[in-house]
């Protein structure tokens, strides 16, 4: 059936195409139509492409020949030899998926040549039509790691691809109506986040992550709604949080062989919190629910998506992600259902307020019947200080401890609120509101900055105008110090002099700031400062409750650690929007959209949150228990 359709649209292809461009081929890989062209030189002209795309409802992905193609090695010898050297070219990849080359330099602009001569040239000469990239200013062994996993399973990709494609553009047969979603973890709680989109055509899996607090407690991935899982159409992913994502490599490992949709700064970072959260549940020895080659196995499945891009994902089903403004990458997942049937949207985490990093989460949409929106702070007593409060509150307490000698020390989850922090500091230093200290950076802070600087185009017009125009890349700061070796982390302890340090885990729960906290507790000049929340149970929450001799276990004994140490707690950096912030967004939601479902909150705070949208606003809302299904149409 597949066969029939793709002879149909490569008929309506080659009619719209001039008759000079040579078609060769036209098939389906995963949610793209790919056109084999012999001259894609030929098609310089972007509105054929962008038109013929608007006419069969697709995206387009045009690929020269296989044949026309140089060898990658012999490519690369002809592009160093047309590009001029001071272009400092520092990599190359060679995408065959899109039959571009893409060449990493540290000035793009030479490469490209006078409107586009150089770039003309390149494609001629060697057949992949080329696409430049700054080089990014902090090298990221993860991206590099998953760039080259790719390239070296590309051939099991392609056919992957294809599998999908077909699946996607299959035959549809019922003639039923209905769209539901089945809620089957995160709903009134934060942790194991997971829905089930379905309709009589399509299963889409939105999220599958892990209650981090209690591993034994996964999504109900075993009735029978979302059984057989080689019958999923989709798995969405809003963004990295293991919260979201943690237990995606566990469907490989049960037998689900589709895709997983997310944006390409979430499917880095998701990779390396997956693999650190496998390797601190080994050495910690609790259960690890899959392996490492679950992690590459999901990862082989992996589409990715920018913000805004309309994507077929089933026979009746399109996915656009909007940004969150929650974590680099973090998206809003909006699902048109059926030719004009309906709307739902899932927020995922997001937060609407702009940071130093991100702008505030999108409000407007093409249509929107449903929003699925969490609620972490919806209690009606869920305020939190504006981001400028919280900046001064910092600075002054880091500057007063400085004044005294003393070491500030702020545990810190990797993604996401460590760079806001980095920014903050970075900039009262560049502007001598604080004195020139060190910020050392330990854990996987670094490669997780390194990450953010390779994806310029997902942070705030502010931040890229800065970097790109002002010449100031925060990240790059001279007063940021990696330390990535346990000698390196003592000298940093027993340096006298006053420092910053932030190292993960955010709650004290293990981590390199276990060492550092141990070391800098007994000596108040010293000031612990935490900027994110702290769980019940947690070593971090204890000493924000006011312990002031705390358990603490060395060499398998335990050890009474006094905190003499400053305790300072500063809210207003949280990446989730405060109450304030989730009511003005359903204000400024356009459309307005009939049903609000609230989850990703505690039971008190899903209701509230519920009930005061309904009061405020008059429209239909629900704050769903897990397992139970509410049909929209
Ligand atoms: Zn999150
Ligand atoms: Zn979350």
């Amino acid at each position: 059936m597949t066969g029939d359709k793709l002879k149909e649209i490569k008929e309506r292809v080659i009619k719209s195409l001039p008759p000079n461009v040579k078609v060769k081929n036209v098939e389906f890989e995963g949610p793209f139509l790919v056109i084999y062209v012999k001259n894609p030189q030929e098609l310089a002209e972007v509105d054929i492409i962008k038109k013929l795309a608007k006419d069969l409802r697709k995206r387009i992905i045009i690929r020269p020949d296989p044949k026309s193609l140089k060898p990658p090695e012999e490519a690369k010898e002809i592009i160093k030899k047309i590009v001029p050297p001071d272009a400092n070219i520092t990599n190359f990849y060679f995408d065959e998926e899109n039959g571009e080359v893409i060449i990493e330099a540290e000035k793009p602009g030479v490469v490209i040549g006078k409107g586009g001569s150089t770039f003309r040239e390149i494609m001629k000469a060697v057949g992949w039509s080329p696409r430049v990239v700054r080089t990014p200013p902090i090298r990221s062994r993860m991206i590099e790691n998953i760039r080259s996993f790719l390239l070296s399973v590309k051939d099991e990709r392609k056919e992957i691809l294809k599998r999908i494609g077909e699946r996607i553009h299959r035959t549809v047969f019922h003639e039923d109506k209905w769209v539901r979603v089945t809620f089957l973890g995160g709903s009134r709680e934060v942790g194991r986040s997971c829905y089930l989109l379905q309709t009589p055509e399509s299963k889409i899996l939105v999220e599958c992550g892990v209650n981090v607090s209690n591993i034994h407690q996964s999504p109900y991935l075993y009735v029978p709604e979302v059984q057989p899982l080689d019958e999923i159409d989709a798995v969405v992913i809003t963004h990295a949080h293991l919260d979201h994502c943690g237990l995606v490599p566990l469907l490989y490992k049960y037998g689900y062989k589709g895709p997983i949709y997310l944006t390409p700064p979430t499917r880095d970072l998701m990779v390396l919190l997956q693999i650190d959260f496998i390797e601190v549940a080994e050495r910690e020895g609790n259960v690890v629910p899959y392996s490492s080659q679950h992690i590459r196995e999901a990862l082989k499945h992996t589409i990715t998506l920018d913000y805004g891009v309309v994507t077929d994902i089933s026979p009746d089903v399109r996915l656009t992600f909007y940004n969150a403004g929650h974590i680099l990458g973090s998206a809003i997942a909006h699902f048109h259902i059926g030719d004009g049937l309906y709307n739902v949207a899932f927020t995922g985490d997001f937060k609407f307020e702009r940071t130093r990093l991100f702008d505030k989460a999108e409000t407007h949409f093409p249509r929107l019947e449903a929003l699925i929106m969490e609620a972490t702070y919806g209690g009606s007593q869920d305020f939190q200080p504006t981001r400028k409060e919280a900046e001064e509150k910092l600075i002054a307490i880091v500057n007063e401890t400085i004044k005294k000698g003393g070491k500030v020390l702020i545990p810190t989850f990797a993604v996401g609120r460590s760079q806001e922090v980095m920014l903050v500091l970075e900039e009262a230093i560049r502007n001598e509101k604080l004195e020139d200290v060190p910020v050392y950076l330990d854990g996987m802070i670094y490669e997780a900055t390194a990450i953010h600087t390779a994806y310029p185009e997902y942070l705030n017009a502010h931040l890229r105008d800065l970097i790109f125009h002002h010449g100031i890349n925060p990240f790059i700061s001279e007063n940021f110090v990696r330390v990535d070796s346990p000698s390196k982390r003592q000298e940093v302890i027993d340096d006298s002099s006053p420092s910053i340090i932030l190292a993960t885990s955010g709650m004290l729960n293990g981590g390199p700031v276990m060492e550092y906290f141990k070391a800098l507790a007994p000596d108040e000049k010293n000031t612990l400062i935490f900027v994110g929340y702290q769980a019940e149970g947690t070593l971090g929450r204890r000493i924000q409750k006011g312990w002031r001799e705390v358990p603490f276990p060395v060499d398998g004994r335990r050890e009474v650690v006094k905190v003499n140490m400053r305790v300072e707690t500063v809210d207003g950096f949280s990446g989730h929007s405060d109450r304030r912030q989730l009511m003005n967004y359903v204000k400024y939601l356009h459309p307005r959209p009939e049903k609000i479902i609230t989850v990703h909150g505690d039971e008190g705070k899903c209701i509230d949150l519920a009930s005061s949208i309904y009061k405020t606003y008059r429209i239909e809302t629900r704050a769903p228990m897990n397992l139970e299904t509410i049909r929209f149409i």
